[in-house]
């Protein structure tokens, strides 16, 4: 028999297929949402709706935006010419958050992972090879110390060595298995300004 009707069981069931969401908070969520009013049911279905229609990849560094171009490669005061590399958009908000960084950035979107079956070709790699044609002076390599962003920053300095593009890599201080957006700002400037040569 099932315990829930059978909508109930569609939401929870589309809720648990979301990242760190269990059976337990899906089911907690689902009964949250029902119990809602319908005009903030409404925002929220829409908000995604709309989030999903209209967000694209930035074309020069890969983050999500809902322009052509974010506003970080937009901005014609940035250093164009120092591409720091990151796993993701929300490593990049979390540097941007220092407001100390100047150059420009990089959005993988994962990183290499022979476990899960991610390789090179699986994340935006190939477009940033395409990005060392024009001047470039330095790519910082800021994946995130787990055994994931290390394999992949090893990868990528060995793909860009040959090119003679400097390569760096951020310092450690930064946790192993950390993830960068919940690092400080101070140690995050802090492997930015320790940065060293691969
Ligand atoms: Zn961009």
């Amino acid at each position: 028999m099932e315990l829930y009707s059978g909508h109930i069981n569609r939401l929870i069931e589309e809720l648990s297929a979301l990242p760190g969401i269990g059976s337990k908070s899906a089911q907690r969520l689902a009964f949250h949402l029902i119990n809602m009013p319908q005009d903030r049911v409404n925002k929220l279905a829409e908000a995604i709706i709309e989030a999903k229609a209209n967000v694209k990849y930035c074309r020069e560094c890969f983050t999500l935006t809902d322009k052509e171009t974010c506003p970080v490669c937009a901005n014609g005061k940035r250093n164009h010419g120092l591409i720091m590399v990151v796993e993701n958009t929300r490593d990049m908000t979390a540097y941007e958050r220092t407001g100390k960084y100047e150059g420009v950035y990089h959005v993988l979107h994962g990183a290499i992972s022979p476990m899960l079956g991610i390789g090179p070709g699986d994340i935006k790699l190939k477009e940033l090879m395409h990005r060392l044609e024009g001047e470039v002076e330095e790519v910082i390599i800021a994946t995130n110390s787990s055994l994931e962003g290390e394999t992949t920053a090893m990868y990528i300095s060995k793909l860009i060595k040959p090119t003679g593009v400097k390569v760096t890599r951020i310092a450690s201080g930064v946790p192993v298995g950390g993830d960068l957006e919940y690092i400080d700002e101070v140690t995050l400037l802090r492997a930015l300004e320790g940065r060293v040569e691969l």
